[in-house]
């Protein structure tokens, strides 16, 4: 990016010459991560549901500061949408090196209330998502022999959470996924790393009452919620080549609640 950008705080890695793509980039923490690495030196396919509104904001935001990004719209859920991007994007970009699955939804209610409309789209929007995505970009870092996914997961999928049953299967999930295709691809020079944030600033929390957001900051050592460029500083630290011996970890970037 141009050098009139303003510094961003914390960890950058030089990923000149990489393709990275980022799902959920329209918004929140996707968003951030889109922005981060792009400010890193790499081409950034952004993925949401639609081309049009906050994914094109995001995409204009790295144009903007002189970097390089494509929007692609599709649902993760569906594995028909995810191999026509990936395949979109390596015919664009005729590689790809960084993947990021962030794209995720929550339907929060109690178990005895939960009907199959909200565990489906949970666990088909926040884990199929990352299978696809994996299988798909996991075909082209094969062939590259070199590749870095990062999946996001939640401090939901460690602790438990009431009235999120279906979210913390769906993240607990991503984690067990992780660790078993880390072992898998290892050997090819390809990292699969999880992120676990805890609660962060986003859309997402920001339609949580007041008396929930209150008893979430006493579980916080740090006393503070996340901002997005907090997680978004740890995937960019996973992203780079520097990260090569580290795969098939959790890292909860929560302030300190799940230390
Ligand atoms: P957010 O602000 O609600 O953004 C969600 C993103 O996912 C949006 O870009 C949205 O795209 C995309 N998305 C949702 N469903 C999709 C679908 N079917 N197909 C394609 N894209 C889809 O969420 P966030 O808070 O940034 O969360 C990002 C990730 O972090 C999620 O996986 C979430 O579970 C995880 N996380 C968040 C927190 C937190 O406290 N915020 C804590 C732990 C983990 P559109 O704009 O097109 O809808």
């Amino acid at each position: 990016m141009a050098d009139s950008q303003p510094k961003i705080a914390g960890c950058t890695v030089d990923l000149s010459g990489q393709v990275a793509l980022v799902t959920g980039a329209s918004r929140g923490i996707g968003r951030a991560i889109a922005l981060r690495l792009a400010h890193c030196g790499a081409r950034v396919a952004c993925v949401a549901t639609s081309l049009e509104g906050k994914l094109a904001e995001t995409v204009q935001m790295i144009h903007d500061a002189g970097g390089t990004a494509e929007a692609y719209a599709g649902d993760v859920g569906k594995s028909a949408d995810v191999n026509r991007i990936v395949e979109a994007v390596e015919t664009k970009f005729e590689r790809l090196d960084v993947l990021v699955n962030c794209a995720g939804i929550t339907r929060d209610g109690l178990l005895l209330r939960m009907d199959d409309a909200d565990w489906d789209a949970v666990i088909s929007t926040n884990l199929n998502s990352v299978f696809y995505f994996c299988r798909a970009a996991g075909a082209v870092m094969m062939r590259q022999r070199y590749g870095r996914i990062i999946n996001i997961t939640s401090t939901s999928a460690i602790m438990g959470n009431p009235g999120q049953a279906n979210y913390s299967a769906s993240k607990a999930g991503v984690i067990g996924f992780t660790k078993t295709v880390a072992k898998e691809l290892a050997k090819r020079n390809i990292t699969v790393n999880a992120v676990a944030p805890g609660f962060t600033v986003t859309d997402m929390t920001d339609v949580l009452p007041d008396k929930i957001k209150d008893i979430a900051k006493q579980m916080i050592p740090a006393n503070k919620f996340g901002q997005p460029e907090d997680i978004a500083d740890i995937v960019c630290c996973l992203s780079g080549r520097g990260a090569g011996y580290l795969t098939g970890q959790v890292i909860a970037v929560d302030g300190g609640m799940t230390a």
